[in-house]
């Protein structure tokens, strides 16, 4: 298909694959804007960000500034509830890598981006939640712009929309080509705060306390992770099996901190703790904690969806592409979704690059673009779900905990996704296509 010059990139959502992409765009000298329906860039939580998309953020120039907000983790110990340790599993090795495992709170890295992004020319506009494309991005003629709307702004109009809007897509759901589905709760959620890490009761000296721990419980696993440079805070996250809710029902529920608090203390959704069953007295002080400082410790509720996976991520007339959790999502156990969308980001820019230099035609290197990235999102997410079957079988094990199979990748050579180089791997793998035809 012919295609127009692309003169601006619209980029919808102004999170960690937005942002990249942008600052991949401009390195490129590519004129792009940002629209974000929220009036913040900013979205709490924490992350753990891996060697892969740091050695990107690193060629961005942002890495020095981003990792020291952040706690770098080498290995993480599981135990059982009553502290025993089950396993040490090295999570990342830094001399080999050149970057570590880095623990950070989400926005921080938000903060260094958006930052970053505006310095470098990047129009961010917030308060803009996008509606739909016109014509549609199905329907639109090749050479002319697309005009995109948004429910309290003026329409703007661009050469590419690309749709960096999370799992809720709105770009996904108003392109037919992309066969939009519902994303789907997977029964799990996660409810996490930030407790001052001396001020936990650990049944060891606190100079025997490992920084990095799960503990494998009857109701589920309970990660105690640093989530600040000192070390000093750490992000207690409770991940339970919860009931189906409707997308609304959810929203409302992370709203009720004492409903969250209730699910916290009964350890599930039972409305009262069951006879036989308590918190190791470590989690029970962290959730007296949180009971205690109402006003200054919030809890965050995550309940994890997936999306059908997609036949395709660019639209039929060249004018839509999706990236990131608006393409897909993967299980939280594996901790790459930041990572992939960092890597589509890059890869994208890469790709919309050489079509701007003309080098190659838009649909071919959308094209390509596109089935690069989907042989590395596919062993992403078997990597993922190996782990979350480890996982699974270690906290059914019982007696057995020493002999459940081990953390695959995490234990064997992870030279496959933490060594990934972005921008070699794309030349070599254009190189490798072209030697097969
Ligand atoms: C509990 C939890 C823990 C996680 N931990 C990790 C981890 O440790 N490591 C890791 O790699 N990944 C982790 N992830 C996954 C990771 O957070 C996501 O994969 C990543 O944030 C995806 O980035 P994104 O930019 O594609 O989407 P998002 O971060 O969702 O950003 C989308 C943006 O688009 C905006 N938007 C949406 N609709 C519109 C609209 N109509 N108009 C304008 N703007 C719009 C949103 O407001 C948002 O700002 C975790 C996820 C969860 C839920």
């Amino acid at each position: 298909m012919a295609s127009s010059p692309i003169t601006d990139v619209a980029i919808i959502g102004c999170g960690l694959s937005g942002l990249c992409v942008a600052l991949v765009l401009r390195s490129y000298s590519i004129p792009c804007t940002i629209y974000e329906k929220r009036s913040t860039h900013r979205q709490g939580g924490s992350i753990s960000l891996f060697p892969n998309s740091l050695r990107i953020l690193d060629s961005l120039g942002v890495y020095q500034t981003i990792r020291a907000h952040g706690f770098p983790l080498s290995t993480s110990i599981i135990k059982d509830e009553s502290f025993q340790t089950i396993r040490t599993v090295q999570v990342c090795d830094e001399a080999r890598y050149g970057y570590p495992l880095l623990r950070i709170a989400r926005d921080a890295i938000l903060d260094v981006l958006v930052a970053a992004a505006r310095e470098r020319g990047v129009e961010i506009y917030f308060d803009h939640r996008f509606v739909s494309i016109v014509p549609s991005a199905d329907d639109a003629p090749p050479s002319e712009p697309i005009t995109l709307t948004f429910t309290n702004a003026a329409p703007r109009s661009a050469a590419l929309v690309v749709g960096a809007d999370g799992l809720r897509s709105r770009v996904r759901s108003v392109t037919p080509s992309f066969k939009s589905a519902d994303p789907q709760y997977v029964g799990q959620a996660l409810i996490a705060w930030s407790v001052p890490y001396a001020q936990l009761r650990y049944p060891v000296p606190l100079s025997e306390v490992p920084l990095g721990m799960a503990m494998i419980v009857r109701r589920g696993m309970v990660l105690f992770v640093p989530d600040d440079p000192s070390g000093k805070s750490v992000r207690v996250a409770v991940q339970l099996a919860l009931t189906h809710r409707e997308f609304l029902a959810w929203k409302t529920l992370g709203g009720q901190r004492d409903k969250l608090l209730d699910i916290l203390r009964n350890g599930g959704e039972q409305g009262e703790k069951a006879a036989d069953w308590e918190w190791p007295d470590l989690v029970a002080s962290a959730i007296e904690i949180a009971e205690k400082d109402h006003d200054s410790i919030p809890i965050f509720l995550w309940p994890y969806f997936t999306i059908p996976t997609m036949e395709t991520w660019v639209a039929k007339t060249d004018k839509a592409v999706l990236l990131g959790d608006a393409a897909h999502v993967f299980p939280p156990t594996g901790a790459q979704g930041a990572g992939m969308a960092i890597e589509d980001a890059h890869g994208l820019g890469m790709a919309l690059a050489e079509a701007m230099t003309g080098t190659t035609d838009i649909s071919l290197a959308l094209a390509q673009w596109q089935s690069w990235r989907r042989q590395r999102v596919q062993q992403v997410t078997e990597f993922s779900s190996q782990v979350n079957k480890s996982r699974v079988a270690l906290a059914s094990s019982g007696q057995d905990r020493g002999k459940a199979p081990a953390e695959q990748g995490f234990r064997d050579d992870m030279d496959w996704l933490y060594g990934w180089r972005s921008a070699e791997q794309w030349s070599l793998w254009k190189q490798q296509q072209e030697d097969k035809s």
